[in-house]
């Protein structure tokens, strides 16, 4: 069976938290002790935490068996070889990763990261047999601009020209720029409306059943509302993934 449906055959929802360049081994274990003590709450959806690069080993430690899974923020488009500073898709296996952030827009924003570069890493990812988790999301210019379906075609294009099988195991996560820690989150219809948009596309290439999450100030008050949306699978959470009751909450909803 697939590992994404659940036993009535849809979409199993899909919580993973960004905790983005924050931590440290005491407030990690605290923080994974209690998601691992609250687990069980959050019923049937996968949970996954995406963790600073030196952290992967404690996460390892503390979260095999738990059922909550892990990953990274980002990964190198290269196998291996003479790229200080960089760290592999099989480094990550090495560590029990399942999943791994590419494209988040603060790697785009900041680190000038381009949409075929994003669809390299998410590439490396899967070679390497995990799920790659590709962000798009469009500016607050580009919002106003009326760009947004224009936007995120072009950055979901080299993705989505892989072939059907590799599209299959990706996770595609919509994150308006804007919306991201900003504690301003799209409204449920806004991003059902560009969830939409991405379904329709991704089923023209026969994976209707892609998870598509949504990000950008999701909280334990909101998630609801926006999980309640037919294309909304899910969400990837950064500052809220920071606190084990706000985090368990929103794979509780
Ligand atoms: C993110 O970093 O991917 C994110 C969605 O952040 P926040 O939940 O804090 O808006």
């Amino acid at each position: 069976m697939d590992a994404t449906l659940d036993t009535a055959g849809k979409r199993k929802r899909l919580v993973i938290g960004n905790w983005k360049m924050h931590g440290n081994q005491a407030v990690n274990a605290t923080l994974l002790d209690g998601l691992c003590a609250g687990i069980p709450a959050a019923g049937s959806c996968d949970v996954a935490v995406c963790v600073p690069f030196p952290y992967l080993g404690q996460a390892y430690a503390k979260l095999q068996g738990s059922g909550i899974g892990w990953g990274a923020q980002d990964v190198s488009r290269h196998e291996q070889g003479a790229f200080t500073g960089e760290v592999s898709a099989a480094m990550l296996a090495d560590f029990g990763c399942g999943w791994v952030l590419v494209g988040h827009s603060e790697r785009r924003s900041m680190h000038g990261e381009s949409d075929e570069l994003v669809a390299e890493k998410a590439v490396a990812a899967l070679n390497a047999g995990l799920t790659p988790v590709v962000c798009v999301g469009e500016t607050l210019a580009e919002q106003d601009a009326g760009q947004t379906a224009d936007v995120i075609e072009r950055q979901l294009a080299p993705v989505l020209a892989l072939s059907a099988p590799l599209v299959a195991r990706l996770v595609i996560a919509y994150e308006p720029v804007w919306a991201i820690g900003t504690g301003r989150s799209a409204s449920p219809e806004q991003a059902q409306a560009v969830h939409g948009l991405i379904r329709s596309r991704v089923a023209k290439l026969g994976v209707p059943d892609l998870r598509i999450l949504y990000g950008g100030s999701v909280k334990g008050s909101n998630a609801a509302s926006l999980f309640a949306m037919p294309d909304i699978d899910g969400a990837l959470v950064g500052g809220a993934s920071l606190v084990a009751e706000e985090f368990l909450r929103i794979a509780a909803a």
